[in-house]
């Protein structure tokens, strides 16, 4: 069966409303970078689709310090110069330029491991997720958003509607280890933000990407951090710790024990880089 109907809402209302009549039925697409070469192979065969480019969720602003990202936002818009510089880091290494053109901030927060990777620095970030339904909306924290492989709290008839993210306040770091320099899956993308106290860690964020069912704070080397300053013991036992607490899986970029490996080598060296900055 191919599509019978698609959809092209004009407002976040209309698509809620366009939700909430057809349920679980209605295929939502963003970019379509995931969902079109599923259709197109007869592995996915929706009868309706609701696209959402005309839906008025692509916009980039500054609300308060924070960034606040409309769900469809192209990918490549946060390579522009007033995007907080992890965010651009993250974008830059994320696909190719005619994905980052068609595939969508929000997209991003649905793909399957080893992708995602802007969504780990969105993590690292804390970044709030806002969430809409007809005559409803509400608001959680990325942390929370994933409930496990490909799944999340969105309801049948909800949409995100928007991200927000927290100006950082202190130090930042970024890495993705794949098999190349660039347009190559993960075998693990690092997003760090420290905030320092004198030479000690006040408060600290470890998110993982491709070493688990969906991206993942290390919420035992975080806690080891605190209270620590960043010298040579800490981040050997804070690396070690990342990697006992992640979830690394095996395909055909990597084995879980390399990327288990690859955890605590790049994040070792990722926190060393950080501790030389002032
Ligand atoms: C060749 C290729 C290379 C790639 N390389 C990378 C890479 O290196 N790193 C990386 O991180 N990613 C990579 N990706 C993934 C890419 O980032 C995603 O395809 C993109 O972000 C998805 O966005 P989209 O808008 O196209 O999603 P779509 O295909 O439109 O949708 C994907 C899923 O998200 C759901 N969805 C989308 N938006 C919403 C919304 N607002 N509310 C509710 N549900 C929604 C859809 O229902 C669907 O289930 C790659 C993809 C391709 C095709």
């Amino acid at each position: 069966m191919t599509v019978q109907s698609y959809y092209l809402p004009r407002s976040l209302a209309e698509a809620t409303a366009l939700l909430a009549e057809h349920g679980p039925s209605l295929l939502v697409m963003a970019g379509g970078t995931v969902v079109m070469p599923l259709i197109n192979e007869g592995v996915s065969t929706p009868e309706k689709v609701m696209g959402l480019r005309r839906a008025g969720l692509s916009y980039l602003r500054r609300e308060d310090g924070a960034l606040v990202i409309g769900a469809t936002t192209p990918l490549t818009r946060l390579l522009e110069p007033d995007v907080f510089p992890l965010l651009r880091e993250a974008a830059r290494h994320t696909a190719t330029w005619s994905i980052r053109n068609m595939g969508t901030v929000g997209g991003n927060l649905f793909v399957p491991p080893p992708a995602g990777d802007l969504a780990v620095a969105l993590l690292a970030l804390d970044a709030q997720v806002r969430i809409v339904r007809a005559g409803g909306e509400r608001t959680v924290p990325l942390s929370g958003f994933w409930t496990g492989f490909m799944q999340t709290v969105l309801a049948a008839d909800e949409l995100v509607a928007e991200i927000r993210v927290p100006e950082p306040a202190g130090r930042v770091a970024f890495r993705k280890f794949g098999r190349k320099q660039a347009n190559t899956p993960a075998i693990v993308t690092l997003a760090v933000h420290l905030r320092m106290v004198g030479d000690r860690v006040a408060d600290a964020r470890l998110a993982l990407g491709a070493v688990g069912p969906h991206p993942l704070r290390a919420r035992q080397a975080e806690a080891a951090l605190v209270g620590r300053p960043l010298d040579a013991d800490t981040v050997a036992a804070v690396s070690e710790l990342a990697a006992a607490e992640c979830e690394p899986f095996t395909d055909a970029i990597a084995s879980d024990w390399y990327r288990r490996r690859m955890v605590k080598v790049q994040l070792a060296r990722l926190l060393t880089a950080m501790a030389t900055e002032v």
